[in-house]
């Protein structure tokens, strides 16, 4: 059973939320439950505010990983003088040479030429390494901190850091998700500079998210608006992934987002295998049939 009652605000860091009437979800449910997984569902509303609806582990802590790939695009759009979105670098996966990272990209054989629209939608850290590392990292940090509402703390030397991994501290899902639902809202009033294109790269038509895309093509499918994956190393080696996932249910204007973690992913078979499933558990089949 869910009580949810808490209303906040997208823009102000540190979170300031104000507290509402109760509001009865007892729709949802937690069928599934992991002792590990972190989920966070809201509900997005008027004037940037937002309802928590969902939450599991909300306490625990993870690098965001490629989650962060979205605001290092804002930043290379708007604080790099002469950076060109266009233009495209190739990346040469395991082969190619980063200082101080031992692996340039995720994908064995490289992703090939990718400008930044394809950078996004594939995840590619060589593209994001290879434009960041010319970056001053305060600058870089304090950046997104004052403009997404990041912590302020975030900065470490690590190249990976600008992406999201070994930053100096670990973050919660509810630090992460509210950098996200701001950024969402000025992509769709259109606020940032190429708000088509950074809407296009993130809704999955190729890329990390395309399991998704695939599995939500019924027409009574939940409509997929938004999406990035992350995953990140622990010193084991282990992966763990992160998603983030903007979506409507069939014949409703409600736009829900959801996180989900979960140690021992990555993000792309979390958002493949486990979103759909979280989502129809969530909501319940009559919402979300397939
Ligand atoms: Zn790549």
């Amino acid at each position: 059973m869910i009580n949810i009652n808490l209303i906040y605000r997208i823009h102000i860091p540190p979170l300031l939320f104000l507290l509402v009437g109760m509001t009865n979800f007892s729709h949802l449910s937690s069928q599934g439950r992991s002792s590990e997984r972190t989920v966070l569902l809201v509900q997005l509303l008027d004037a940037g505010n937002f309802q928590v609806l969902y939450k599991e582990n909300q306490e625990q802590r993870f690098y965001p990983g490629s989650l962060l790939k979205p605001f290092a695009a804002w930043y290379l759009l708007t604080q790099v003088k002469g950076f060109s979105p266009e233009q495209k670098i190739i990346c040469r996966g395991w082969g190619g040479k980063i200082p101080g990272v031992k692996k340039a990209c995720w994908i064995k054989n490289g992703h090939g030429p990718m400008n930044l629209w394809d950078a996004l939608a594939h995840s590619c850290n060589f593209y994001f390494y290879t434009h960041l590392q010319s970056v001053s990292t305060p600058d870089y940090f304090q950046s997104i901190s004052r403009e997404w509402g990041f912590p302020s703390d975030l900065q470490s030397d690590f190249p990976d850091a600008k992406i999201g991994d070994r930053m100096k501290h670990k973050i919660t899902a509810l630090q992460i998700l509210t950098p996200y639902l701001k950024y969402y809202q000025h992509l769709q009033s259109h606020h940032l500079r190429d708000s088509q294109q950074l809407i296009m790269s993130l809704q999955g038509k190729n890329g990390t998210i395309a399991g998704l895309q695939k599995k939500w093509n019924k027409p009574s499918s939940p409509k997929l608006l938004l999406a990035k994956t992350g995953t990140s190393q622990d010193v084991r080696g282990a992966m763990n992934g992160t998603v983030i996932v903007f979506f409507r249910l069939q014949n409703s204007e409600k736009v829900y987002a959801l996180l989900l973690h979960q140690p021992g992913n990555t993000g792309t078979t979390l958002i493949t295998e486990q979103v759909p499933e979280l989502v129809k558990s969530l909501f319940g089949k009559k919402d979300t049939n397939e």
